[in-house]
């Protein structure tokens, strides 16, 4: 399973996205969504992957 970070807005760490989902947007970009993977932290990631 490919791993994937983003950067949380909540905390402000740049980190690996934990519980990844992919989503294919209307206009055929992936974007993979998760949620943050510091601890304590439940801020919501999302980046635009392709
Ligand atoms: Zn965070």
């Amino acid at each position: 399973m490919t791993a994937y970070e983003g950067f949380c807005l909540k905390c402000k760490t740049y980190g690996p996205i934990s519980s990844p989902e992919l989503f294919t947007m209307g206009n055929g970009r992936k974007r993979v969504g998760g949620t943050c993977s510091q601890e304590g932290c439940t801020g919501k990631i999302s980046k635009i992957i392709g």
